[in-house]
């Protein structure tokens, strides 16, 4: 039994698992840095605690301070969130050494889908669709040249202990392959302090669509559909729905098939999203696992009405999972808009500042998920989400106007956002029409 967690996070998404946690009737302890004394997840929980300075390293990356702050205040168990320590499998462990539940899935797994090259071996072997490329971390650049030539330019060399969209480049010959093989490790090594590098083939245009599944202790996997994250800026999502324009009946069951399948060879249990890119062609390919809650997870909640982040934790108490593959039901359309303090005509400089006014749209439809409030400032140190938008219709027309009217309605002063670059996405004529790619937002001058 869980009967207290401490919500290693802060946030939106650190209010999002103390609601879940109440509806449980489990108490919550919220940990905060100097510079979010004021943040809202604080005022929520039912304690708090401080654990450093403003500084990440010091404060929500600080593995002693989070445990001691779990064992002073009773804690059973721990829910990361997103970000930060989420899929640090060192810090999963040290939960669990420490006496507390992890909310998440096993140590073995964040480790084994942490290395990208290693997951798509591991997932290759289970029989999932992996994009063509090396088998591991590339020894030479003439081991690099010789799997370049024989699937076809352009490729892409990604490091292996990459994330949040950094650490790669294209090569469209073997002159460029030369350069990039040497500037993508010497990268690699600088970002990650890990220089490993692999190759793949460079899908032009592709989508970007990820399927969601959760497990229990118990050995049962299911998903929960798809979500079309194509709307991207430097490889970084903006906008996600579901489901996917293109996605229908048959080529979802096949994705979340496979998901599933992938999921059980690793003996996976909670909540996970397997990330695939698609070609023209609506071949998928599996690109990495994430091994925690998303940040886009609402609009699969909002058309399955099923709460990710309750299941979360149940599946923590080793409890089996609440429904079954045959009873997912998907109705209608969600839309996600993530609005954060960034300047979009400005190449998307970050707004640091007090909310001076804050209106939050509401009516059929509208849920709004955010830490944010009239007098709020936003501290500096931290990543510049403020609120996640989402709109829910009887059909994916339905979902845009819904979202359209609720940015009209929102107002955010004090601070610049990126509310009104959605305004443009959704009235754009390829985006209507679902016809969007991770180059889109480029294609429209961004
Ligand atoms: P990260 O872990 O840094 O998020 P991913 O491997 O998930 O990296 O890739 C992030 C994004 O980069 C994808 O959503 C896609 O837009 C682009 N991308 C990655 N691999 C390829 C590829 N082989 N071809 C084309 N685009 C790619």
């Amino acid at each position: 039994m869980i009967k207290k967690i401490l919500v290693a996070n802060r946030g939106e998404i650190a209010v999002r698992v103390i609601r879940a946690a109440k509806e449980l009737g489990i108490k919550t302890v919220a940990v905060f840095s100097e510079g979010d004394e004021e943040s809202l997840h604080v005022f929520l929980a039912d304690e708090s605690v401080r654990i450093g300075p403003s500084q990440v390293n010091k404060s929500y990356l600080n593995i002693p301070m989070l445990i001691a702050a779990a064992e002073i205040t009773g804690a059973d168990a721990i829910h990361p969130g997103y970000g930060f320590l989420a899929e640090n499998p060192n810090f999963a462990e040290t939960c669990i050494d420490s006496g507390f539940i992890f909310i998440g899935p096993s140590p073995d797994a964040i480790k084994a889908m942490g290395d990208k090259s290693e997951a798509k071996r591991m997932m290759k072997n289970a029989g999932v669709p992996v994009v063509p490329g090396s088998d591991g971390p590339l020894k030479s650049l003439e081991e690099a040249l010789s799997i370049a030539k024989e699937i076809g330019y352009p490729v892409i060399v990604k490091a292996v202990s990459g994330g949040g969209g950094r650490g790669m480049r294209i090569a469209r010959d073997e002159k460029e392959l030369a350069l990039s093989y040497r500037m993508a490790s010497t990268e690699a090594e600088a970002a990650f302090g890990d220089g490993r590098i692999y190759l793949e083939k460079y899908i032009e245009n592709p989508r970007h669509i990820e399927v969601q599944v959760i497990g229990d202790m118990h050995g049962n996997v299911i998903h929960l559909g798809e979500r079309e994250c194509s709307i991207q800026r430097r490889h970084q999502k903006l906008i996600e729905e579901s489901p996917s324009p293109i996605v229908d009946k048959k080529m979802r069951e096949k994705m979340g098939g496979v998901a599933v399948k992938g999921a059980k060879a690793i003996g996976y249990f909670s909540a996970g999203t397997m990330e695939f890119i698609v070609d023209r062609d609506r071949n998928f390919y599996f690109m990495e696992m994430n091994t925690r809650i998303q940040v886009e997870h609402p609009v699969t909640e909002m058309i399955t009405g099923f709460d990710l982040v309750k299941e979360q934790i149940l599946v923590a108490m080793e409890e089996k999972l609440s429904l079954k593959q045959k009873d997912v039901r998907f109705t209608g359309h969600a839309i996600e808009v993530r609005v954060n303090a960034e300047n979009p005509e400005k190449g998307f400089v970050p707004s640091a500042g007090k909310i001076e006014t804050v209106h939050f749209p509401g009516g059929p439809g509208i849920r709004i998920d955010t830490h944010i409030y009239q007098g709020y400032k936003i501290p500096p140190y931290y990543d510049s989400l403020l609120m996640k938008l989402i709109a829910h219709g009887r059909d994916r027309m339905e979902a845009i106007e819904r979202l359209r009217r609720a940015l009209d309605e929102l107002v955010i002063e004090g601070v610049d956002t990126t509310a009104p670059l959605h305004k443009k996405v959704l009235e754009s004529e390829g985006f209507i029409e679902g016809d969007i790619h991770t180059g889109y937002l480029a294609g429209l001058g961004y």
